[in-house]
């Protein structure tokens, strides 16, 4: 397989870009390698600057659960530029898509931003100025972008390059945030009973995915919520990556919505975009009301909303129909047992653990992987081998063992096979890492 274009470019990037990327995980740190320069997306595939073709299970990371350039979303998307890209002003897409989203979800408003990122930030600046209280609880192995108080002990890219804290981020910073292990609600009592009432909020990604998928034991997210109820605190649930992927609403339907519990705040990102700058966070309306012009929190964007990315989300959101939840659900079962038979095949031991249609394996364990400790213990190099013989195979695998394997309605295990079966070819090397 030619990577002559993409060598060039990552040559060229490197130049310019520190690391020759504008996010680390793409620059195949971990695994090590040419970063594939990805020239253009079809349905499931994904073809590199060289020509060569691969079966994406990436998905730009969650947001294409349409596949890439689905032609409706492309029509809509080309109307609403022809419009006009950025107005400064309110415009009717962006009603439209906080209006789906609050049908979907139990959030009663939404302010709209440009990322994940900022949709913790503004979550936790409000929970803040709701209970006029500083401490922020989050948990080990769950990431919420980069924001500087939730930068401690982070997965994703953090755990990926094995950055311990980052530079640039004060501790008094971080002084006021708690990380405690995921899933023990004893360390969470206990945090609680030691600064109860100093706790503006928990926040913990709705099923974690960014450690792997670690989703929460049953109970674990109930827990939370009446724990925070009782204490005065907000609690946050991340979606950002659950949300409208996970299932219809997010990983909240399969949990919250059976439990009885609903969060205060939630955060939104990745397929609310359909593959641009789009995020959101939203709650109950009296916290929200609280925001600016409404209230004293201040919180802005110059391109929140943005007519285009607005389009992009709302059109996806409406595409994305109780039936091609099934059809994901029933797509990613067929990858899975591909998998997990491969594995067994070449007596590989794995875990493969999934939140509704999201999953990923863990190479190396024998028991369910419950915390960031649990996703740490895996044996990187054997997903390392996996990974470039599938990437050579023409499978495009998430570069890093630490992140959720996405698939999209595009996807047919029946069409995309000869690829995908490459899955128990490229297995022996995994076990000879
Ligand atoms: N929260 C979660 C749960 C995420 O998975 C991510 C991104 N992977 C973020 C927040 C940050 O989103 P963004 O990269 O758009 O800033």
């Amino acid at each position: 397989m030619s990577t002559t274009a993409s060598e060039a470019l990552f040559a060229r990037a490197k130049q310019v870009s520190p690391g020759g990327v504008n996010s680390p995980v793409r620059a195949f740190r971990a695994v090590g390698g040419t970063p594939r320069f990805m020239a253009s997306g079809s349905g499931a595939w994904l073809t590199d600057a060289d020509g060569n073709r691969f079966v994406d299970l990436v998905g730009s990371w969650g947001p294409m659960l349409l596949g890439h350039a689905h032609p409706e979303v492309v029509e809509a998307v080309t109307a609403a530029v022809a419009r006009g890209t950025s107005f400064g002003t309110p415009a009717e897409p962006e009603v439209l898509l906080a209006e789906e989203i609050v049908g979907r979800t139990p959030v009663e408003r939404v302010r709209m931003v440009s990322s994940g990122t900022e949709a913790t930030m503004s979550a936790i600046r409000l929970a803040r100025g709701f209970t006029g209280r500083d401490r922020v609880v989050k948990f080990s192995g769950c990431y919420h972008g980069h924001v500087d108080a939730l930068l401690a002990e982070a997965g994703s890219g953090v755990v990926t390059l094995g950055i311990p804290g980052t530079p640039g981020v004060p501790a008094h910073v971080t002084a006021d945030t708690i990380v405690l292990p995921y899933n023990d609600p004893a360390a969470v009592d206990a945090a609680f009973e030691q600064y109860g009432d100093q706790i503006a909020c928990v926040i913990t990604e709705a099923a974690a995915g960014n450690m792997g998928v670690v989703p929460p034991q049953p109970g674990f997210n109930a827990h939370l919520s009446r724990v925070c109820a009782e204490h005065g605190a907000l609690f946050i649930t991340d979606e950002v990556m659950t949300g409208f992927r996970a299932a219809r609403s997010g990983f909240w339907e399969i949990d919250g919505a059976t439990e009885g519990w609903q969060p205060d705040l939630m955060t939104f990102g990745k397929v609310m975009g359909g593959g641009f700058p789009a995020a959101a966070f939203g709650g109950r309306a009296e916290i929200m009301d609280l925001l600016a012009p409404v209230g004293p929190v201040y919180q802005a964007g110059t391109l929140s909303g943005n007519p285009v990315a607005t389009t992009a989300g709302l059109t996806t959101l409406r595409l994305a129909t109780p039936e091609v939840y099934e059809r994901l659900a029933a797509t990613s079962g067929q990858v899975q047992k591909l998998v997990t038979d491969a594995l067994a095949e070449a007596g590989v031991p794995h875990v493969l653990q999934s939140a509704g249609t999201m999953f990923s394996v863990f190479w190396g364990v024998s028991t369910p992987v419950i915390d960031f400790a649990g996703a740490q213990a895996q044996d990187t190099a054997a997903y390392t081998a996996f990974f470039h013989a599938m990437l050579d195979a023409g499978v495009y695998l998430p570069p890093s063992a630490y992140e959720a394997w996405f698939l999209s309605a595009a996807h047919d295990p029946e069409v995309d096979s000869e690829p995908l079966s490459r899955l128990a070819e490229a297995l022996p090397a995994a076990a000879r890492a």
